[in-house]
Protein backbone atom coordinates (compact mmCIF):
# COMPACT_ATOMS: atom_id res chain seq x y z
CA UNK A 1 0.00 0.00 0.00
CA UNK A 2 1.32 3.27 -0.77
CA UNK A 3 0.44 5.74 2.05
CA UNK A 4 1.45 9.29 2.12
CA UNK A 5 0.98 12.10 5.29
CA UNK A 6 0.32 15.24 4.34
CA UNK A 7 0.74 18.22 7.39
CA UNK A 8 -0.84 21.57 5.48
CA UNK A 9 -1.73 24.46 7.47
CA UNK A 10 -3.92 27.01 6.24
CA UNK A 11 -2.89 30.81 6.61
CA UNK A 12 -5.88 32.75 7.22
CA UNK A 13 -9.03 33.37 6.07
CA UNK A 14 -9.64 32.75 2.06
CA UNK A 15 -6.61 30.76 2.28
CA UNK A 16 -6.21 27.76 -0.22
CA UNK A 17 -4.48 24.76 0.42
CA UNK A 18 -3.96 22.58 -2.00
CA UNK A 19 -1.94 18.81 -1.94
CA UNK A 20 -0.93 17.84 -5.77
CA UNK A 21 -2.74 15.05 -7.72
CA UNK A 22 -2.29 12.54 -10.21
CA UNK A 23 -5.74 13.70 -11.61
CA UNK A 24 -5.36 17.26 -11.70
CA UNK A 25 -8.16 17.02 -8.00
CA UNK A 26 -7.69 19.27 -5.79
CA UNK A 27 -8.24 17.85 -2.47
CA UNK A 28 -7.47 20.39 0.43
CA UNK A 29 -9.00 23.23 2.79
CA UNK A 30 -10.23 26.13 2.22
CA UNK A 31 -11.74 28.94 4.53
CA UNK A 32 -10.24 30.24 8.03
CA UNK A 33 -8.44 27.19 9.77
CA UNK A 34 -5.78 28.36 11.88
CA UNK A 35 -5.09 25.03 13.01
CA UNK A 36 -2.84 22.61 11.28
CA UNK A 37 -4.58 19.77 9.07
CA UNK A 38 -3.78 16.42 8.34
CA UNK A 39 -4.32 14.69 5.36
CA UNK A 40 -3.74 11.05 4.91
CA UNK A 41 -3.87 9.65 1.46
CA UNK A 42 -4.45 6.39 0.87
CA UNK A 43 -4.55 4.09 -2.54
CA UNK A 44 -6.71 1.45 -0.57
CA UNK A 45 -10.54 0.99 -1.38
CA UNK A 46 -12.42 0.13 1.57
CA UNK A 47 -14.10 -3.13 1.71
CA UNK A 48 -17.23 -2.73 3.76
CA UNK A 49 -20.18 -4.66 2.83
CA UNK A 50 -22.71 -2.35 1.03
CA UNK A 51 -26.14 -1.74 1.98
CA UNK A 52 -29.33 -2.28 -0.64
CA UNK A 53 -28.64 -5.30 -2.48
CA UNK A 54 -29.91 -8.47 -2.33
CA UNK A 55 -28.32 -11.90 -4.24
CA UNK A 56 -29.62 -13.48 -7.26
CA UNK A 57 -30.96 -16.80 -7.94
CA UNK A 58 -28.46 -17.62 -10.38
CA UNK A 59 -25.83 -16.37 -8.80
CA UNK A 60 -24.45 -12.09 -8.63
CA UNK A 61 -26.01 -9.41 -6.98
CA UNK A 62 -28.72 -6.43 -7.66
CA UNK A 63 -28.49 -3.36 -6.49
CA UNK A 64 -31.48 -1.89 -5.28
CA UNK A 65 -29.84 2.06 -4.02
CA UNK A 66 -30.75 3.21 -6.82
CA UNK A 67 -33.36 3.32 -9.70
CA UNK A 68 -30.60 1.36 -12.02
CA UNK A 69 -30.70 -1.66 -10.33
CA UNK A 70 -27.13 -2.85 -11.61
CA UNK A 71 -26.80 -6.28 -11.81
CA UNK A 72 -23.73 -7.34 -10.95
CA UNK A 73 -21.88 -10.66 -11.43
CA UNK A 74 -18.49 -11.88 -9.55
CA UNK A 75 -15.61 -9.26 -9.46
CA UNK A 76 -17.83 -6.47 -11.70
CA UNK A 77 -18.79 -3.20 -10.50
CA UNK A 78 -22.22 -1.03 -10.89
CA UNK A 79 -22.57 1.39 -13.09
CA UNK A 80 -21.18 4.08 -10.50
CA UNK A 81 -18.09 1.98 -10.57
CA UNK A 82 -18.15 2.40 -6.60
CA UNK A 83 -19.33 -0.67 -5.61
CA UNK A 84 -18.08 -4.44 -6.58
CA UNK A 85 -19.51 -7.37 -6.19
CA UNK A 86 -17.05 -10.33 -4.65
CA UNK A 87 -18.23 -13.62 -4.49
CA UNK A 88 -21.53 -12.62 -4.21
CA UNK A 89 -21.32 -9.94 -1.59
CA UNK A 90 -21.46 -6.34 -2.52
CA UNK A 91 -18.83 -4.00 -1.40
CA UNK A 92 -18.87 -0.09 -1.39
CA UNK A 93 -15.17 0.53 -2.40
CA UNK A 94 -15.21 4.40 -1.10
CA UNK A 95 -16.24 4.60 2.65
CA UNK A 96 -14.47 6.85 4.36
CA UNK A 97 -11.78 7.45 0.98
CA UNK A 98 -12.76 11.44 0.25
CA UNK A 99 -11.22 12.64 -2.95
CA UNK A 100 -12.27 16.09 -2.22
CA UNK A 101 -12.41 18.24 1.22
CA UNK A 102 -13.13 21.89 1.82
CA UNK A 103 -14.79 24.09 3.75
CA UNK A 104 -17.50 26.17 2.06
CA UNK A 105 -19.67 29.02 3.23
CA UNK A 106 -23.63 27.17 3.06
CA UNK A 107 -24.84 29.71 0.39
CA UNK A 108 -22.12 27.70 -2.19
CA UNK A 109 -24.32 24.58 -2.07
CA UNK A 110 -26.63 26.86 -2.94
CA UNK A 111 -28.59 26.58 0.50
CA UNK A 112 -30.04 30.21 0.71
CA UNK A 113 -32.63 29.22 3.89
CA UNK A 114 -30.45 27.42 5.83
CA UNK A 115 -28.25 28.70 8.66
CA UNK A 116 -27.21 31.76 6.55
CA UNK A 117 -23.41 32.84 6.53
CA UNK A 118 -22.66 29.53 8.44
CA UNK A 119 -19.53 27.24 6.58
CA UNK A 120 -19.93 23.28 5.76
CA UNK A 121 -17.58 20.52 5.76
CA UNK A 122 -18.30 19.78 2.68
CA UNK A 123 -17.33 16.12 1.02
CA UNK A 124 -17.00 14.00 -2.39
CA UNK A 125 -15.70 10.73 -3.22
CA UNK A 126 -15.45 9.65 -7.02
CA UNK A 127 -18.40 8.03 -9.02
CA UNK A 128 -21.95 8.91 -10.44
CA UNK A 129 -24.65 7.64 -10.81
CA UNK A 130 -25.42 9.72 -13.74
CA UNK A 131 -23.57 10.95 -16.43
CA UNK A 132 -24.71 14.31 -16.94
CA UNK A 133 -23.14 16.45 -19.88
CA UNK A 134 -22.73 19.41 -18.55
CA UNK A 135 -20.77 18.21 -15.42
CA UNK A 136 -18.69 20.83 -13.54
CA UNK A 137 -16.81 18.16 -11.56
CA UNK A 138 -16.73 15.19 -14.04
CA UNK A 139 -13.14 14.82 -13.01
CA UNK A 140 -14.13 13.06 -10.31
CA UNK A 141 -18.02 11.86 -10.66
CA UNK A 142 -16.59 9.88 -13.45
CA UNK A 143 -13.63 8.59 -12.46
CA UNK A 144 -13.49 5.32 -10.57
CA UNK A 145 -11.72 5.29 -7.11
CA UNK A 146 -8.16 4.06 -8.45
CA UNK A 147 -7.87 7.21 -10.26
CA UNK A 148 -8.63 9.51 -7.54
CA UNK A 149 -6.13 10.74 -4.26
CA UNK A 150 -8.14 9.72 -1.55
CA UNK A 151 -8.15 10.36 1.78
CA UNK A 152 -8.46 8.43 4.52
CA UNK A 153 -10.94 9.99 6.65
CA UNK A 154 -13.76 8.00 8.29
CA UNK A 155 -16.83 9.46 10.20
CA UNK A 156 -15.34 10.26 13.68
CA UNK A 157 -12.93 12.29 11.96
CA UNK A 158 -15.24 14.50 10.41
CA UNK A 159 -17.09 14.79 12.99
CA UNK A 160 -14.25 15.98 15.72
CA UNK A 161 -12.57 18.16 13.14
CA UNK A 162 -16.37 20.03 12.60
CA UNK A 163 -16.40 20.84 16.52
CA UNK A 164 -12.89 21.19 16.94
CA UNK A 165 -12.88 24.02 14.05
CA UNK A 166 -16.63 25.19 15.22
CA UNK A 167 -17.85 24.07 11.52
CA UNK A 168 -21.93 23.70 12.08
CA UNK A 169 -22.85 21.54 9.26
CA UNK A 170 -21.34 18.41 6.93
CA UNK A 171 -22.69 18.58 3.31
CA UNK A 172 -22.39 15.51 1.19
CA UNK A 173 -21.34 17.03 -2.22
CA UNK A 174 -19.24 17.55 -5.33
CA UNK A 175 -20.28 14.33 -7.14
CA UNK A 176 -23.29 12.51 -6.28
CA UNK A 177 -23.85 11.41 -2.84
CA UNK A 178 -25.77 8.63 -3.06
CA UNK A 179 -22.74 6.38 -5.06
CA UNK A 180 -21.32 6.73 -0.98
CA UNK A 181 -24.60 6.24 0.84
CA UNK A 182 -23.02 4.40 3.68
CA UNK A 183 -20.27 6.60 4.37
CA UNK A 184 -22.76 9.38 4.20
CA UNK A 185 -24.96 7.84 6.06
CA UNK A 186 -22.95 6.87 9.34
CA UNK A 187 -21.32 10.58 9.24
CA UNK A 188 -24.70 12.45 9.28
CA UNK A 189 -25.97 9.77 11.92
CA UNK A 190 -22.56 10.21 14.14
CA UNK A 191 -22.82 14.25 13.26
CA UNK A 192 -26.69 14.61 14.68
CA UNK A 193 -25.21 12.74 18.13
CA UNK A 194 -22.85 15.46 18.22
CA UNK A 195 -24.83 18.21 17.38
CA UNK A 196 -22.97 18.72 13.40
CA UNK A 197 -26.16 18.59 10.61
CA UNK A 198 -26.13 17.39 7.52
CA UNK A 199 -26.95 18.42 3.93
CA UNK A 200 -27.35 16.39 1.04
CA UNK A 201 -26.15 18.06 -2.01
CA UNK A 202 -28.13 15.85 -4.60
CA UNK A 203 -29.21 14.78 -8.31
CA UNK A 204 -31.71 12.90 -6.14
CA UNK A 205 -31.57 9.31 -8.42
CA UNK A 206 -31.98 7.60 -5.33
CA UNK A 207 -34.58 4.23 -4.34
CA UNK A 208 -37.47 5.08 -2.02
CA UNK A 209 -36.11 3.22 1.43
CA UNK A 210 -32.74 3.87 1.16
CA UNK A 211 -34.18 7.50 0.93
CA UNK A 212 -36.56 7.24 3.93
CA UNK A 213 -33.90 5.71 6.24
CA UNK A 214 -30.93 8.28 5.19
CA UNK A 215 -33.80 11.43 5.76
CA UNK A 216 -34.10 10.45 9.78
CA UNK A 217 -30.26 11.85 9.95
CA UNK A 218 -30.80 14.56 7.51
CA UNK A 219 -31.32 18.61 8.25
CA UNK A 220 -31.48 19.60 4.76
CA UNK A 221 -31.58 18.25 1.06
CA UNK A 222 -30.44 20.29 -2.23
CA UNK A 223 -32.48 18.49 -5.47
CA UNK A 224 -30.46 19.64 -8.55
CA UNK A 225 -33.96 19.34 -10.81
CA UNK A 226 -32.58 19.77 -14.05
CA UNK A 227 -35.39 19.44 -16.30
CA UNK A 228 -39.11 19.20 -16.16
CA UNK A 229 -38.70 16.74 -19.80
CA UNK A 230 -38.00 13.21 -19.21
CA UNK A 231 -36.46 13.36 -22.72
CA UNK A 232 -33.41 15.88 -21.46
CA UNK A 233 -32.76 13.21 -18.57
CA UNK A 234 -33.15 10.73 -20.66
CA UNK A 235 -30.01 12.30 -23.43
CA UNK A 236 -28.74 14.60 -21.09
CA UNK A 237 -28.37 12.96 -17.86
CA UNK A 238 -28.43 9.43 -18.21
CA UNK A 239 -30.90 9.24 -16.00
CA UNK A 240 -34.64 9.51 -16.06
CA UNK A 241 -37.04 12.17 -14.63
CA UNK A 242 -39.88 10.76 -12.44
CA UNK A 243 -37.74 8.61 -9.78
CA UNK A 244 -36.39 12.48 -9.15
CA UNK A 245 -39.81 13.78 -8.90
CA UNK A 246 -40.90 10.94 -6.32
CA UNK A 247 -37.62 11.83 -4.05
CA UNK A 248 -38.47 15.43 -4.11
CA UNK A 249 -41.83 14.96 -2.96
CA UNK A 250 -40.64 11.74 -0.67
CA UNK A 251 -37.98 15.08 1.30
CA UNK A 252 -40.57 17.34 1.18
CA UNK A 253 -42.95 14.83 2.74
CA UNK A 254 -40.61 13.99 5.48
CA UNK A 255 -40.28 17.70 6.67
CA UNK A 256 -36.28 17.56 5.78
CA UNK A 257 -35.80 21.57 4.70
CA UNK A 258 -35.55 21.35 0.56
CA UNK A 259 -34.53 23.93 -1.92
CA UNK A 260 -34.20 23.42 -5.81
CA UNK A 261 -31.72 24.35 -8.43
CA UNK A 262 -32.24 24.16 -12.59
CA UNK A 263 -29.21 24.80 -14.47
CA UNK A 264 -30.39 26.54 -17.61
CA UNK A 265 -28.36 25.09 -20.52
CA UNK A 266 -28.90 27.12 -23.70
CA UNK A 267 -31.35 25.59 -25.99
CA UNK A 268 -32.09 22.03 -24.18
CA UNK A 269 -34.19 23.44 -21.10
CA UNK A 270 -34.62 26.96 -21.26
CA UNK A 271 -37.94 27.25 -23.33
CA UNK A 272 -41.06 29.88 -22.05
CA UNK A 273 -42.90 26.56 -21.73
CA UNK A 274 -40.64 24.44 -19.47
CA UNK A 275 -40.02 27.32 -17.19
CA UNK A 276 -43.98 27.74 -16.82
CA UNK A 277 -44.45 23.82 -16.54
CA UNK A 278 -41.76 23.82 -13.74
CA UNK A 279 -43.30 26.52 -11.59
CA UNK A 280 -46.55 24.83 -12.48
CA UNK A 281 -45.18 21.29 -10.70
CA UNK A 282 -43.52 22.98 -8.04
CA UNK A 283 -46.66 25.32 -7.19
CA UNK A 284 -49.03 22.43 -7.15
CA UNK A 285 -46.42 19.48 -5.02
CA UNK A 286 -44.49 21.60 -2.99
CA UNK A 287 -46.04 25.30 -2.39
CA UNK A 288 -45.17 28.34 -3.61
CA UNK A 289 -42.83 29.21 -0.35
CA UNK A 290 -40.03 26.41 -1.92
CA UNK A 291 -37.14 28.05 -2.85
CA UNK A 292 -35.94 27.50 -6.42
CA UNK A 293 -32.57 28.60 -7.80
CA UNK A 294 -31.93 28.98 -11.37
CA UNK A 295 -28.00 28.81 -12.18
CA UNK A 296 -25.91 30.03 -15.13
CA UNK A 297 -24.20 27.04 -17.66
CA UNK A 298 -20.57 28.06 -18.51
CA UNK A 299 -19.54 25.67 -21.08
CA UNK A 300 -17.80 22.45 -19.62
CA UNK A 301 -16.58 18.73 -20.22
CA UNK A 302 -19.24 17.01 -23.25
CA UNK A 303 -21.14 20.28 -24.08
CA UNK A 304 -18.37 22.94 -24.80
CA UNK A 305 -19.98 24.11 -28.05
CA UNK A 306 -23.08 25.66 -26.28
CA UNK A 307 -22.65 29.37 -25.00
CA UNK A 308 -23.09 30.27 -21.64
CA UNK A 309 -26.54 31.36 -20.10
CA UNK A 310 -27.43 34.54 -21.42
CA UNK A 311 -28.35 36.76 -18.69
CA UNK A 312 -31.28 37.27 -20.16
CA UNK A 313 -32.70 33.96 -20.31
CA UNK A 314 -32.11 33.76 -16.26
CA UNK A 315 -33.92 36.59 -15.89
CA UNK A 316 -36.87 35.23 -18.27
CA UNK A 317 -36.67 32.38 -16.24
CA UNK A 318 -36.76 34.56 -12.60
CA UNK A 319 -39.67 36.05 -14.03
CA UNK A 320 -42.01 33.52 -15.41
CA UNK A 321 -41.52 31.27 -12.00
CA UNK A 322 -42.23 34.72 -9.68
CA UNK A 323 -45.48 35.24 -11.95
CA UNK A 324 -46.71 31.79 -11.23
CA UNK A 325 -46.37 33.25 -7.45
CA UNK A 326 -42.87 31.12 -6.33
CA UNK A 327 -42.16 33.52 -3.98
CA UNK A 328 -38.13 32.12 -3.54
CA UNK A 329 -36.44 32.29 -6.92
CA UNK A 330 -32.89 33.37 -7.26
CA UNK A 331 -30.33 33.44 -9.91
CA UNK A 332 -27.43 32.13 -9.41
CA UNK A 333 -23.60 32.76 -11.00
CA UNK A 334 -24.68 36.21 -11.82
CA UNK A 335 -22.78 38.51 -9.48
CA UNK A 336 -24.17 40.82 -7.91
CA UNK A 337 -27.45 40.64 -9.68
CA UNK A 338 -30.82 41.51 -6.89
CA UNK A 339 -31.98 38.05 -6.94
CA UNK A 340 -29.06 36.95 -5.28
CA UNK A 341 -30.94 38.09 -2.30
CA UNK A 342 -34.08 37.17 -0.05
CA UNK A 343 -36.89 39.40 -0.57
CA UNK A 344 -39.93 39.46 2.02
CA UNK A 345 -42.98 38.19 -0.04
CA UNK A 346 -45.24 40.11 1.89
CA UNK A 347 -43.72 43.59 2.37
CA UNK A 348 -40.98 43.46 -0.61
CA UNK A 349 -38.34 44.56 2.06
CA UNK A 350 -34.65 43.35 1.50
CA UNK A 351 -34.63 40.15 4.53
CA UNK A 352 -30.69 38.86 3.27
CA UNK A 353 -28.68 40.99 1.05
CA UNK A 354 -26.00 38.45 -0.98
CA UNK A 355 -22.87 39.28 -2.96
CA UNK A 356 -21.86 36.21 -4.31
CA UNK A 357 -21.60 33.98 -0.99
CA UNK A 358 -21.06 36.70 1.01
CA UNK A 359 -23.99 37.70 3.58
CA UNK A 360 -24.02 41.80 3.63
CA UNK A 361 -27.06 41.77 5.63
CA UNK A 362 -29.56 40.03 7.33
CA UNK A 363 -32.65 41.47 8.49
CA UNK A 364 -34.06 38.27 9.55
CA UNK A 365 -35.99 37.96 13.11
CA UNK A 366 -35.43 34.10 13.97
CA UNK A 367 -37.75 33.04 11.52
CA UNK A 368 -39.21 36.30 10.81
CA UNK A 369 -39.08 39.35 8.56
CA UNK A 370 -38.05 42.13 11.00
CA UNK A 371 -40.04 44.68 9.55
CA UNK A 372 -43.64 43.04 8.71
CA UNK A 373 -43.08 39.74 11.19
CA UNK A 374 -44.34 37.70 7.76
CA UNK A 375 -43.06 33.90 8.46
CA UNK A 376 -40.19 33.28 5.91
CA UNK A 377 -39.51 29.27 5.55
CA UNK A 378 -36.37 27.77 6.61
CA UNK A 379 -33.93 26.76 9.48
CA UNK A 380 -32.45 29.91 10.98
S1 LIG B 1 -25.89 2.85 -6.77
FE1 LIG B 1 -24.43 2.32 -8.40
S2 LIG B 1 -24.41 0.08 -8.45
FE2 LIG B 1 -26.24 0.70 -7.31
S3 LIG B 1 -27.89 0.71 -8.82
FE3 LIG B 1 -27.08 2.80 -8.69
S4 LIG B 1 -25.50 2.93 -10.29
FE4 LIG B 1 -25.95 0.77 -9.97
Amino acid sequence: MMKRRYFLKCLGCGAVLTATSQTGLIPGIIGGIQNAWALDFTHELSDMEARYYKKLENGGVECILCPRHCRVTDLERGYCGVRENRKDVYHTLVYGRPCAVNIDPIEKKPLFHFYPGTTAFSLATAGCNCNCKFCQNYDISQSRPEQTDNMNLPPEEIVSSCLSRKVPIIAYTYSEPVIFYEYMYDTAKLGREKGIKSVMITGGYIEKDPLADLLNHLDAVKVDLKAIRDGYYKNIVDSELRPILNAILQIKKAGVWLELVYLVVPTLNDSESEFKDLASWIKTNLGLDTPLHFSRFYPQYLLKDLPPTPEKTLQMAHDICRAEGLEYVYLGNLPRHPAESTYCPKCGKVLIERAGYRILQNNLKGNYCSYCGHEIPGRY
